[in-house]
């Protein structure tokens, strides 16, 4: 199988990747990646050199370029990872979200469905079903209510995909999973950005009161899904990924400082995010009873080595925390 994969120099992107490049040694595949601030070539080193792996740098937005590479390598599925991703950059500007997410979305759908090829999986989130009260589960039923710019525009690309599978008969097929944490996350998002500024002794800052709820899946759990559906998966279905991992921000912070022995006064609340969700929860039994997923990782299994993670690659994160990265950091949290 020739598979074309987009945002593969970002977080799940290129954890995918890896994951496939090396399980899968008769398949292709390309990395199509616009390199944004959060794609990092630096990620893919392991897999650089192998001989099913190639990289082009690319926007989806560019239909002609994401043609003329379909054809050149003779791809049969596009998964896509491609997304701007980070809710806070999201309420600030809207619009790159729906170019890169929205339009992005529907060049890919476009360029696969008059290149006839097999197969489109698009790698959506929890987040375009809103927010949950203290009871109940996101099932794929759950009637889409995004609140962020970030999650309509993950919304909006999921009823495109819908639309083209309706419309044209298109074989697609949508993952909406959970909160991911693993090795190679943007220190931006809660996980890596408190490791690291527990590691620097800095201010750990916890929006709110610290109860939101998220429910948090190792990366590695996420791409076996992904893996599972694009074989597996009936055309036109969604599939929800979770594990079950239900965790406040502030158990998750208290959880980081005690596994680093840092002092609890790091923390500092900030003022809330607009529009904070207060609570996401998965049910994946769809996933796990029809197509017969399973999680590798516990939270506590998973924690415990992803923090080790970034106690080992401790380069990696500090190279990223000292460029431009560091403006938006400060513009962030300034004065809250
Ligand atoms: P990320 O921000 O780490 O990576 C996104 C990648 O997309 C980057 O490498 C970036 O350079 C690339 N990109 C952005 N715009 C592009 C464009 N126009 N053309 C080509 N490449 C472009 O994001 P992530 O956390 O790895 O998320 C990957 C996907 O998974 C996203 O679609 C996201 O919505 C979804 N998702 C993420 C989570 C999570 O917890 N991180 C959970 C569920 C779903």
């Amino acid at each position: 199988m020739n598979i074309l994969i987009t945002g593969g120099a970002g977080f799940i992107g290129s954890n995918f990747v890896k994951y496939m490049v090396s399980k899968y040694p008769t398949y292709s595949f390309l990395n199509v990646d616009l390199l944004t601030y959060a794609g990092n070539l630096e990620n893919l080193k392991d897999v650089e050199e192998a001989k099913n792996y190639h990289f082009v740098k690319a926007d989806i937005c560019d239909k002609a370029h994401i043609t003329e590479l379909v054809q050149q390598y003779n791809i049969e599925v596009i998964i896509n990872f491609a997304a701007e991703s980070h809710v806070d950059r999201s309420i600030t500007n809207p619009g790159a979200f729906v170019q890169a997410n929205v339009v992005g979305t529907q060049v890919l759908l476009d360029v696969a469905r008059e290149l006839d090829l097999q197969k489109y999986v698009q790698v959506s989130t929890d987040e375009v079903y809103g927010t949950l009260g203290a009871e109940g589960y996101f099932t794929e039923e759950t009637p889409l209510q995004a609140n962020s710019p970030y999650s309509s525009s993950k919304a909006g690309a999921d009823l495109l995909v819908r639309a083209y599978h309706e419309t044209y008969g298109m074989n697609v097929n949508i993952t909406r999973c959970s909160n991911n944490y693993g090795p190679l996350q943007f220190p931006e998002k809660l996980i890596p950005l408190m490791i690291s500024n527990a590691l620097e002794e800095k201010p750990l800052p916890v929006y709110g009161d610290g109860e939101n709820v998220r429910d948090w899946l190792h990366v590695e759990d996420h791409c076996s899904a992904i893996d599972l559906v694009l074989h597996e998966g009936k055309s036109g279905e969604v599939y929800n990924v979770g594990g079950h991992n239900e965790k406040n921000n502030i158990e998750i912070v208290e959880t980081i400082l005690e596994s680093l022995g840092k002092s609890k006064d790091l923390i500092t609340y900030v003022e809330d995010r607009l529009g904070h969700d207060r609570r996401y929860a998965i049910d994946p039994k769809k996933l796990t009873t029809e197509l017969g997923w399973k999680p590798k990782y516990t939270f506590e299994t998973g924690i415990k080595e992803t923090i080790q993670w970034y106690l080992d690659n401790r380069q990696w994160w500090e190279r990223i925390k000292s460029g431009d990265y560091m403006e938006y950091y400060n513009n962030q949290y300034a004065g809250k």
